[in-house]
């Protein structure tokens, strides 16, 4: 009988699942994959095999009362009816932030949930859907090991320049730091194109995760060297509703003589602004495409010029360029973009012609043949580095000296 992995990747609304079967060989296979959208409104579960074969595609029962436990209860009890055989060697989950504590995937314990529930403030939008799946998993599975994969982990290793603000240093001491997100997907990226250009992946790459969430990163040698998310997912790049980039100055402006709170503020950074704030439109970038207002081609004018001055620092980071790939529903999808950004990199060595895209779909070259520097397309698969971190950590047993490690850390808890 196989053992399988599955992976949880819950967010406020959704929770994304994959499972995956671990062959004679060792490889890990896809068996399905699915999600459950609309959680607190109406949850619809939709699951498909590998195959394509539709498993699953309907409202759950009393569905506006389902919340992410049921929804994980829901998932696990279809899988089981769809894999009779199922036998779990372990649970991978994504999980938004590991600070600096948690700076590596590793086995969930008491320790680690524990410290997880310290690191909330610093999420506290994210991390506690990741925390109610975690405890939904352990108490459904009490024998199976749980693994967390955490999207800031490739990030750390920068040190005190990559990391700090230019705050007093008791600040940087107390966690207030440049953490960096989807590290996940960038570590998917850097290891496929690794498959694909070996030399570029050898060099210097920039990566573009343009999704609703959006963010981009530099790569030398495949490790992260720069990012545009720093503290939380709002800075760097506007996004579907997150603003990106923004003067503090705003925001003590909009305190002080506009009387805003906390709770107002962080509903306008996180739902209210980036694309659909600027096109007053949508968050969603096939809406504006499909749109003939023109604020909406604006908005994404708006998007495509800050990614070109990401790419332009990030480029300076890393002494130029040998690489850029584009990932994220919008980098895989929207050719648009991807001509607006390149039409004003060709001063990196990009060779760029819009009207000469190879056929079809899947990870491709998209610059000139014989471009210095060249360009990509690369759908990224975060499940699939949940579960390789989830089979390595359950076949190396390090549950013991990752706790320890962990314990070994100090952050100074609290600011001056
Ligand atoms: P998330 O960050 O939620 O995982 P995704 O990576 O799925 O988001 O990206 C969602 C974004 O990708 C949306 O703005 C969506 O409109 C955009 N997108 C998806 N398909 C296309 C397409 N064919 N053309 C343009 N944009 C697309």
């Amino acid at each position: 009988m196989s053992e399988h992995i599955i992976t949880f990747n819950a967010g406020s609304s959704s929770i994304k699942f994959a499972l995956f079967s671990i062959g004679a060989d060792g490889l890990l296979r896809r068996a399905a994959a699915g999600q459950v959208d609309g959680l607190g409104a109406g949850a619809h579960l939709k699951a498909k095999a590998a195959d394509g074969r539709v498993l699953h595609d309907a409202e759950l029962p009393e569905g506006d009362r389902v919340g992410h436990g049921d929804a994980l209860a829901a998932i696990l009890a279809l899988m089981q009816a769809e894999f009779p055989q199922l036998r779990f060697a372990a649970i991978g989950h994504r999980v938004v932030h590991g600070a600096a504590r948690l700076s590596a995937s590793t086995v969930i314990d008491d320790a680690v949930l524990a410290s997880l529930r310290t690191l909330v403030p610093l999420a506290p939008l994210h991390l506690p859907n990741n925390i109610v799946g975690i405890e939904a998993t352990r108490r459904a599975f009490p024998g199976v090991a749980q693994v967390a994969c955490f999207d800031t982990a490739f990030h750390r290793g920068g040190g005190f320049l990559s990391e700090a603000y230019a705050l007093p240093r008791d600040y940087f001491e107390a966690g207030i730091r440049r953490y960096g997100f989807h590290g996940l997907s960038y570590e998917y990226v850097a290891g496929r194109l690794a498959e694909l250009a070996p030399r570029e992946a050898a060099g210097r790459v920039i990566v573009a995760h343009l999704g609703n969430g959006a963010s981009m990163c530099a790569l030398r040698g495949g490790r992260s060297i720069d990012t545009t998310m720093g503290f939380s997912a709002l800075d760097g790049l506007p996004m579907g509703t997150r603003c990106g980039a923004i003067d503090p100055g705003v925001l003590l402006h909009l305190l002080e003589t506009h009387g805003y709170d906390a709770a107002r503020l962080s509903d306008l950074l996180y739902k209210e602004s980036g694309l659909k704030g600027l096109s007053g439109i949508s968050h969603d970038m096939r809406e504006l495409e499909a749109s003939q207002d023109p604020h909406a081609s604006e908005a994404i004018a708006y998007f495509c010029a800050c990614i070109r001055r990401e790419a332009g620092a990030l480029a300076a980071s890393l002494g130029g360029i040998d690489a850029l790939v584009f990932t994220g529903g919008i980098g895989e999808n929207s050719a648009r973009v991807r001509a607006a950004v390149l039409g004003g990199l060709d001063w990196l060595g990009i060779e760029f012609d819009p009207d000469a895209q190879p056929e079809g779909r899947g990870d491709r070259v998209i610059s000139a043949p014989g471009s210095p520097a060249s360009a990509w397309v690369i759908a990224t698969d975060e499940e699939a580095v949940i579960a390789h971190h989830a089979l390595r950590l359950v076949r190396a047993g390090v549950q013991g000296a990752t706790t320890a490690s962990i314990a070994a850390r100090h952050t100074k808890a609290s600011l001056p």
